[in-house]
């Protein structure tokens, strides 16, 4: 018997651009790219079905694979700061993440950019893959965060010395950041991210100003270009957005509170804004006890305000990109990837195909690694796809199950599908809360409640 040339796909093709999707579509993959793509009934007549494996159930989509803007592949599912930056072993947490890679591809995501990561977890990760040595989605990396005492990651008291864990690198003056921006880079970074603002819960007065100088800023900005990096920030208030715009970066993470001066310089400098509203949105869901009242409600603020103000940007015409945040405790690997999509449908006003959009080829701005190979179901295109049951243009929440994905492919190739076998915790992979609450006696039943 002769081996078959390749695949090839039958169904609805939504292409990852803001095409009209092809109802009746075909695409045909050869090796670990696509071949070519249209209407089946103008399939050439070279591409014949008897050469390929035919994949034509009915009623299914035919889509990029995800492409996550934002998650933290070290950060193992923290639960907290401490967590995050204190106890487990580098060589530990670079296991941990081979492990969870395997998850987010799972979830039909087949590229990520990976926005700020512990010790150079992350580097060795994409390497990993790329190589060939696991299965994972494609990597795009930034390094440690940079911060000032002012920015998210100085989060531990200044009796302390800035713990080498951390998510961060902390700078005190100009030539540490020139340095930090260059180290990076030897380390091979792909991107160089910046902790441009506070964050809430983690100082009261977390959301007023920006944490770098519009100078520093533009400082950053100019040595991240010249060494040919893209350059982001986390900046989640309204200043912090807005010079960071103004300085040149690529990208801005949340954008919170960004106002009209804020999108002006988007629009101006071509900025890109990637809210991971996902995070927000599950710390409310979830509820946390720890955070309290107050904490739940300050994220069902920052939900209100982003929702107007990114909804402002959007249409203003700032192109606007879906990540989840994976990493942290609300937003577990794996599971999440395709909840960001249904939060814009329903608080930007972006229909099913420009949600789908946000989450596949707008997402390729952050992804200078494989330039213009992912993203789209195009002919030259890497073959990363996704077949779905239904139609997600008219639900998007079919993109939240992946179990239910006929297939996940990645460079041509079908992936495993097999589940990692559940992991147990480790002792160091701690928070330092003993108990979440009070246990305390009660006097009428002579036993002990716990108490929030
Ligand atoms: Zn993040």
């Amino acid at each position: 018997m002769q081996a078959k040339k390749g695949y090839l796909f039958k169904g609805r093709v939504i292409d990852g651009s803001l095409n009209a999707p092809i109802e009746q579509g075909a695409v045909v993959v050869e090796g670990e790219r696509i071949q070519w793509v249209g209407t089946a009934a103008q399939l050439p007549p070279q591409y014949d079905e008897r050469d390929y494996d035919v994949i034509a159930l009915p009623g299914r989509s035919i889509l990029p694979g995800l492409i996550d803007g934002h998650t933290h592949i070290s950060f193992g599912e923290s639960r907290s700061e401490e967590e995050n930056a204190l106890y487990t072993p580098p060589e530990f947490r670079t296991l941990k993440a081979m492990y969870y890679a395997k998850k987010v591809l799972q979830a039909g995501v087949t590229s990520c950019f990976d926005a700020a990561t512990t010790y150079n977890v992350a580097q060795a990760v994409r390497d990993a893959i790329d190589t060939g040595m696991f299965e994972g989605p494609r990597f795009t990396v930034s390094g440690k965060q940079i911060t000032n005492h002012q920015g998210l990651e100085d989060s531990f008291p200044s009796w302390m010395e800035f713990p080498v864990g951390q998510s961060a690198v902390l700078v005190k003056n100009k030539d540490d950041l020139i340095e930090a921006i260059r180290l990076q880079i030897k380390e091979e970074v792909d991107a160089i991210k910046v902790s441009g603002s506070n964050d809430n819960l983690i100082t009261p007065d977390a959301l007023g100003a920006s944490a770098f100088t519009l100078e520093e800023l533009k400082l950053i900005a100019d040595e991240t270009h010249r060494l040919g990096r893209l350059c982001s920030t986390h900046a989640r208030s309204r200043d912090a957005a807005l010079d960071a715009a103004r300085a040149g970066f690529d990208n801005l993470f949340h954008a919170s509170y960004i106002d009209e001066e804020g999108i002006e310089a988007c629009l101006k400098n071509k900025v890109v804004i990637t809210p991971t509203l996902t995070l927000l949105v599950n710390l409310v869901g979830a509820n946390p006890d720890n955070a309290g009242a107050s904490g739940k409600s300050a994220f069902q603020r920052e939900i209100e305000a982003a929702s107007e103000n990114l909804t402002r940007a959007w249409k203003a015409g700032v192109p606007i990109i879906a990540g989840s945040e994976s990493g942290w405790s609300p937003v577990p690997y794996g599971q999440w990837h395709g909840k960001e999509m249904e939060i814009f449908v329903d608080l930007l006003g972006m229909t099913p195909l420009q949600a789908i959009h946000a989450n596949t080829l707008a997402a390729t701005r952050l992804i200078k690694r494989y330039g213009n190979e992912i993203g789209k179901i195009e002919a030259g295109r890497l073959a990363d796809l996704l077949v779905v049951p239904g139609d997600p243009t008219k639900d998007i929440r079919i993109l939240q199950f992946p179990k239910r994905f006929d297939y996940i492919f990645k460079g041509g190739k079908p992936i495993d599908r097999t589940p990692p076998m559940p992991r147990k915790r480790k002792w160091y992979e701690r928070t330092k809360i003993f108990l979440d609450g009070l246990y305390e006696f009660d006097e009428e039943t002579g036993t002990g409640k716990l108490t929030h």
